[in-house]
């Protein structure tokens, strides 16, 4: 973290020296707008006083580049920060991650089909500008606060509980700032959730759902536990029947039908997996792929459960009807909504609380602020539709900012309060390419329509798993991960999931 040391080294200097001009980190006066920040990471509230706070990227010279900050490193930051123009715009990406994660392959390593870091995508590969170029750089940070009338960020270091600093605040300048924040799991406030339950959105929370799996395996077959407990440790229950909720049951029943069967026979009839949703699975599938869908899980040994959770304990849920479900893990997928501190931002807002966007993706009534993916969506005045919480919305609107931008910056225009008489040209337009999921036992759906009345390719089988893997393998952003995840394929075709549980 060699920028930080910088940082640090520049707020220890006396106030007497002057930066030069091209430094890009100048301390900046006293912070009367910090009122506008926040203490924690999860709502933007008022703060009044910290020790680190002070110390910055100042707002561009003329001489300079004009600086896009963006707040996010997924799907949409990412492709963003790919398509943006480096030789005109130095690019800032402020996240609590390094890397992108390719989340249509995610449920693939928590059963270890596919590796963590065959999913994980480093920035720097992604826009090699920003280890390169002087005034491009990553800070590995949560956005705490925006304050859109200075066109400035404040931003709190991530130290994963490793005391080597304190968390550390700083703040950065921009002159086009996008918010690319992404969502956060709805819980629908049902008590015990996010104590005991798994989400399955990051890389750490699929390690954490392959390290309990395995440790309940084990612990399983340890001499003194009562059938009734090993029965408990191997129930997996999935609540969500939405596509991560299918395609995480089809990967854990392969799991169980290929590897478990083969390697902890000891314990390979207790293991169950069940699958809770509230209505249809796949509901955003036909009526022939869905019925394919359910018959297949089903006969993967996939328990479909028709219920609403109503309580989450430690060991087991509670559903509506009072139904008690014991479980040993247990994976929560029943969507997304905006976060917290989303919600908490002084911006126009969507119907849902997603930030408000136009046609253009910028956020109207301020200057210079844009929002891509599943934290935006359009404003009410627009009349459009918000757009689903995925991956294609999120990448495409990224590619399409990036142009915008591009085009802007060109004329000039990529400067802080410069883009008022700038035409942006087309508005963003979104169109369906399909949807796509697996179900395990080399299965999937694969729905070209754009809906599902419309006319179009509706298959299910193991040529749309063709087509699956075929599509996902294009889709990952490097040829070295394409590489890792091909040899992962073929690996546990050979020789079976890896079950170390490191
Ligand atoms: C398991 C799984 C499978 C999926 N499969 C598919 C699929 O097959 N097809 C499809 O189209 N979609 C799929 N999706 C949905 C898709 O992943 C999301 O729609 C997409 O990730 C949205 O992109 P985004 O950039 O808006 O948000 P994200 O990709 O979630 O990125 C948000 C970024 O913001 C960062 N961040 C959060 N808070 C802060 C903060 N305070 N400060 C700074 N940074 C912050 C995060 O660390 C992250 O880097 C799947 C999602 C999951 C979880």
């Amino acid at each position: 973290m060699a920028w930080l040391r910088y940082l640090s080294k520049l707020t220890n200097k006396k106030t007497s020296h002057r930066p030069k001009i091209t430094d890009p980190f100048l301390l900046l006066p006293p912070f009367n707008f910090l009122s506008h920040f926040s203490s924690n990471t999860n709502v933007a509230k008022p703060f009044t006083n910290h020790t680190n706070s002070g110390s910055g990227l100042e707002p561009t010279k003329p001489n300079e580049k004009p600086r896009v900050v963006v707040l996010g490193s997924g799907w949409a930051g990412c492709r963003f920060m790919k398509g943006l123009d480096t030789n005109i715009y130095d690019i800032v990406c402020v996240s609590p991650r390094n890397h992108m994660v390719f989340t249509p392959l995610l449920a693939s390593t928590c059963v270890g089909t596919l590796e963590f870091r065959s999913v994980a995508e480093p920035i720097g590969r992604i826009q090699p500008a920003i280890s390169r170029e002087p005034g491009s750089y990553f800070f590995l940070a949560n956005c705490i606060g925006i304050d859109a009338h200075k066109h400035m960020v404040q931003c709190e270091t991530i130290t994963d509980e490793v005391q080597t600093i304190d968390p550390w605040r700083f703040t950065v300048s921009y002159d086009k700032l996008v918010i690319a924040l992404g969502s956060q799991p709805s819980t629908f406030g049902i008590q015990g959730v996010k104590e005991h339950a798994s989400f399955l959105r990051e890389v750490h929370h699929a390690q954490e759902i392959r390290r309990k799996l395995l440790l309940n395996l084990m612990l399983s077959d340890v001499p003194g536990i009562s059938v009734e407990e090993k029965k408990r440790l191997l129930h997996c229950v999935v609540v969500g029947g939405g596509p991560t909720g299918v395609e995480f049951s089809g990967e854990l029943s392969d799991f169980i039908m290929k590897d478990v069967r083969l390697r902890y026979t000891h314990v390979k009839d207790y293991i169950r997996v069940t699958l809770i949703e509230a209505n249809e699975i796949l509901s955003s599938f036909d009526d022939r792929l869905r019925r394919y869908a359910t018959k297949q899980l089903t006969k993967s040994g996939v328990r479909l459960v028709r219920g609403i959770v109503k309580d989450v304990k430690a060991q087991k849920i509670i559903l509506d009807d009072g139904t008690e479900v014991p479980y040993g893990l247990l994976v929560w997928s029943t969507g997304v909504g905006p976060s917290p501190f989303i919600q908490s931002l002084d911006l126009p807002k969507a119907p849902g609380g997603r930030i408000g966007v136009d046609e253009w993706l910028r956020v109207p009534s301020v200057q210079d602020v844009f929002s891509i993916g599943d934290c935006s969506g359009f404003l009410e005045s627009t009349g459009r539709q918000t757009l689903p919480a995925l991956a294609q919305v999120a990448e495409r609107q990224g590619k399409y900012l990036a142009q915008v931008l591009n085009k802007i910056g060109k004329t000039g225009a990529g400067y802080a309060n410069s883009e008022k008489e700038v035409e942006f040209g087309e508005p963003f337009v979104y169109k369906h390419l399909g949807s796509m999921a697996t179900i395990g036992r080399y299965k999937a759906l694969v729905d070209l329509r754009q809906n599902k009345e419309g006319k179009g390719l509706a298959l299910a089988g193991f040529f749309s798993f063709f087509i699956w893997r075929s599509a996902y393998i294009t889709r990952v952003v490097s040829w070295r991960n394409r590489f890792y995840v091909f040899i992962n394929w073929v690996t546990t075709l050979v020789f079976g999931r890896d079950i170390s549980r490191l």
